[in-house]
């Protein structure tokens, strides 16, 4: 069947939760009128323990009352979107269904069967696939031979000369709309957690602060918890209420340091597209057989890694972070990483799924390489031997020891120079817990296990 001018068209938002810069959304426009779908998938939801699903759903209703200002709304529907999908389409009589492209393993596998779904209803309807939530989509940036690169400084010089398309001028007021009703988004999740602001707008919002306020100095300051002077951007960029391509040309030459990190995101992408594996394994497989700890302390040092007792100020303070906010600075992300793996002895999985639970950006390729590349066995490994030191870390990334004295509150009353080291003073603070382990022994045990292996 030809489709007619007035049949509609379905744009299924998955990432993409935006009216701007949306090629997917700007194909199912020239299609016909537009249909705005979301489709609450329980497997997806599982994955998470509250404050994701929280803004994802204030998110939805952000993106409901922009689509509203427009003359559309949101639909939200529940349940297998090979089951939802088709009988919608059959039910409107849509031509096609419209998405930005999903390259993770678990979205490209339901993509397909969804596409298979829609060829079966009907007279077949297609599953039209534009733009994705990357600046270069994965797959696109390869080597000279069309091999995959894996690692990431000669990915970044291959990235940056093939450059990005201009963002799209999506403008939603022009589009013709076909709202219909769907179910109302359940109530957020509990949770204690401090929620950031959602949607297009308030990305819109932070993005223009960081560049007015920090950009000059995140090149200089990105490693510095204590001056908290990155952009925060990654829980926009996690549900795409804004396009990474409309952040570059806002940032045209200048930026370079915060180009390289947006580059680092495309990287993971693309390694998670090539070796669709190491979402869950490990990427290189020497390190499987390395010898862990379990059993009864190994149990009680992750618990008191998780809730942030382990007696290291800057470790603990980064946990802590955490817990309260759903977020965490890279660079402590790198230094609770490495002190789960190389001080605690424990496999760099579990240290991923406890992050996956509480973040809000949490993100399958960068949180799973982000681990992997700190425990030594992911591309461009900081290699295993590679140990951090949290004593020394804390001292040269909160100087001043602001960051700790945030999130450690029984460490207040301790200067600079005693806050990273509060087990030196006699007596030493009463409760705040002592070292749950001899940095330095077990570095000579993380180094041991990595000969053996
Ligand atoms: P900024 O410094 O302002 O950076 C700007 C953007 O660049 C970020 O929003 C992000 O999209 C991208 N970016 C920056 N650093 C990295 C990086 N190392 N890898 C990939 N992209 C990067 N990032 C996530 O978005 N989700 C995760 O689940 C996640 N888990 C991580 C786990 C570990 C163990 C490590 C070491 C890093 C992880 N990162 C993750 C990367 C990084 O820590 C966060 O993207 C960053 O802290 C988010 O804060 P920001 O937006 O202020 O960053």
């Amino acid at each position: 069947m030809t489709p007619t001018a007035d049949q509609p068209t379905i744009l299924w938002f998955r990432r993409d939760l935006r009216l701007h810069d949306h090629p997917a959304l700007d194909a199912a426009a020239e299609d016909g009128p537009v249909t705005a779908l979301f489709v609450l998938d329980d497997v997806l939801l599982r994955a998470d323990a509250g404050p994701r699903t929280a803004f994802l759903y204030r998110t939805l209703r952000a993106l409901d009352e922009d689509l509203r200002s427009h003359g559309g709304r949101l639909t939200v529907m529940r349940g297998k979107p090979e089951i939802v999908l088709p009988a919608l389409a059959k039910e409107i009589g849509a031509s096609a269904v419209h998405v930005s492209e999903d390259f993770a393993p678990y979205g490209r596998a339901r993509d397909e069967r969804v596409e298979a779904a829609l060829g079966k209803a009907g007279d077949g309807i297609p599953l039209v696939r534009t733009g994705s939530p990357y600046a270069v989509s994965p797959g696109h940036v390869l080597k000279k031979d069309d091999t995959p690169f894996k690692v990431f400084t000669p990915f970044y010089r291959a990235w940056s000369e093939r450059g990005w398309h201009s963002p799209a001028q999506t403008r939603p007021g022009s589009i013709d709309w076909h709202p219909i009703d769907g179910t109302d988004l359940p109530h957020d999740p509990k949770t204690s957690v401090e929620i950031p602001d959602a949607g297009e707008a308030a990305a819109h919002r932070v993005w223009a602060a960081f560049r007015k306020d920090d950009l000059a100095r995140y090149s200089k300051e990105r490693n510095r918890p204590d001056l908290d002077s990155t952009s925060h951007m990654s829980v926009h960029l996690k549900l795409g209420t804004i396009h990474p391509r409309t952040m570059l040309a806002d940032l045209g030459r200048a930026g370079e340091a915060y180009r390289r990190q947006l580059c680092w995101r495309d990287f993971y992408a693309a390694i998670l597209f090539h070796f669709p594996h190491s979402a869950h394994d490990y990427y290189s497989p020497q390190l499987k057989g390395m010898e862990y700890d379990t059993g009864k302390q190994a149990d009680e040092r992750y618990d008191a890694w998780r809730e942030g007792r382990t007696g290291f100020p800057i470790v603990d303070a980064g946990m802590r972070q955490l817990i309260a906010t759903g977020w965490m600075h890279n660079r402590l992300r790198m230094i609770v990483a490495s002190f789960l793996v190389k001080d605690l002895h424990l496999e760099w999985t579990l240290g991923a799924r406890h992050f996956m639970d509480h973040l809000i950006d949490g993100d399958l390729a960068n949180n799973q390489h982000g681990w992997q590349w700190t425990a030594g066995t992911g591309t461009d490994a900081a290699p295993y031997y590679r140990v951090f030191n949290p004593t020394l870390q804390g001292k040269k990334f909160d100087p001043h020891g602001d960051y700790v004295r945030r999130w450690v509150p029984e460490l207040k009353a301790l200067s600079a120079k005693e806050i990273h080291e509060p087990w030196k003073l006699d007596p030493p603070p009463g409760d705040y817990p002592a070292p749950i382990v001899d940095h330095d022994a077990e570095r000579k045990e993380a180094l041991a296990r990595l000969k053996a292996v």
